[in-house]
């Protein structure tokens, strides 16, 4: 299953614009409640808000949008939200159907009809399924994204998994169905360097030793790491899905290859799965990095802003975990392009082993 996102300007009138003030107005509201009353589950949030939302006119379907987005939204926050920017969640056939060229969406009085132009490259998704789809707004424009659902040609006869694997800005590894891989490192990264600036200041004999100590723990430490990290990413895919991961050598120029995992870790971890993977008969192929980590997941431009490990897009205003949409992007890239992609490049297997210069 493929998911393609294609944003589309509206021209919208009052009645979207007043609906989109108000579903933000909604949205906030159930934020807070969901906040104070520490309820993240829509279901148990529904009671509490679901009334006061059709009281301020918002239609029954935008209401429940609306509660289950505020709880995505409180579930990934550190402190509490304050909704600046919004996207209305439209589900169809209950809250817009598009047909004839015709978008006709819910709105605080009814539906409205919308005629619409579709861009020649996206004709061909309007086969597709269309799915749960975006009404935003950025500055003083209007986008409608539809999301379609569908089958590539080139798979459409077999159902194979492509997992693209993000390789650590925070976390050691992140992959595109969810699952984030070594959280912790990065502390422990930055606390063995501590450890090792005081050793090294100090310059006995004794400290000398602990620092040689001190390198093969870590090492080890990593090792077992990407042992485990490994095992239970092959473990999840079967034969004949493919894992799509960074080609490393373009790594050093995007400045992406960061100061606490040292680049033999992740081609350690690299070369892991491939020799797991290849016995289970998964494909592994590798993309050039660039923009992975700058792009939006869901509508792939690349005016984003990234803040404290988040990626926010300024078009379709979709906004999740910059590593978990990085690592979308790199399944996406591959699906794509998918003959320029390299295969099974070989990792040298021995480096893992020899080099330990931490
Ligand atoms: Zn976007």
């Amino acid at each position: 299953m493929l998911v393609r996102s294609i944003p589309i300007k509206l021209k919208v009138n009052d009645l979207i614009i007043k609906t989109i003030e108000l579903y933000k107005i909604g949205l906030q509201h159930c934020v807070d409640v969901s906040w104070d009353m520490r309820i993240r589950n829509n279901i148990k949030l529904h009671p509490f808000v679901y009334s006061n939302l059709r009281n301020i006119g918002l239609p029954s379907q935008l209401a429940v949008s609306c509660i289950k987005q505020a709880c995505g939204i409180v579930k990934r926050a550190k402190n509490k939200p304050f909704i600046n920017k919004v996207s209305v969640r439209y589900n169809p056939p209950r809250s817009f159907s598009f047909k004839n060229n015709i978008l006709s969406i819910s709105t605080i009085k009814g539906r409205v009809k919308i005629p619409i132009q579709i861009p020649e490259y996206a004709l061909k998704y309007f086969d597709w399924k269309i799915v749960e789809s975006l009404l935003t707004q950025n500055k003083g424009k209007y986008y409608f994204t539809f999301t379609f659902a569908g089958e590539d040609v080139q798979n459409s006869n077999q159902h194979k998994q492509i997992l693209g694997i993000d390789l650590g800005v925070n976390k050691l590894a992140v992959t595109s169905d969810g699952r984030f891989y070594g959280k912790n490192i990065k502390q422990l990264r930055i606390k063995h360097d501590k450890f090792v600036s005081i050793l090294q200041s100090k310059g006995t004999r004794a400290s000398k030793r602990k620092l040689k100590n001190l390198s093969g723990t870590w090492n080890r430490f990593m090792r077992l790491q990407n042992h485990n990290i490994s095992k239970s990413i092959v473990e999840s895919l079967n034969n004949g899905d493919v894992i799509v991961m960074e080609d490393l050598k373009g790594i050093r120029t995007t400045a992406k290859y960061n100061k606490w995992v040292h680049k033999w870790a992740f081609r350690q971890l690299q070369s892991f799965i491939e020799y797991k993977a290849l016995d289970k008969g998964i494909r592994v192929v590798y993309v050039n990095p660039r923009y992975t980590s700058k792009s939006c997941s869901v509508c792939h431009n690349t005016k984003t802003v990234r803040h404290s490990g988040f990626i926010e897009c300024k078009i379709c205003g979709h906004n999740s975990d910059s590593d978990f949409g990085s690592s979308k992007n790199i399944a996406q890239l591959y699906q794509r392009n998918m003959c320029r992609a390299i295969v099974n490049t070989p990792v040298d297997l021995a480096s893992d082993d020899s080099v330990l210069n931490v």
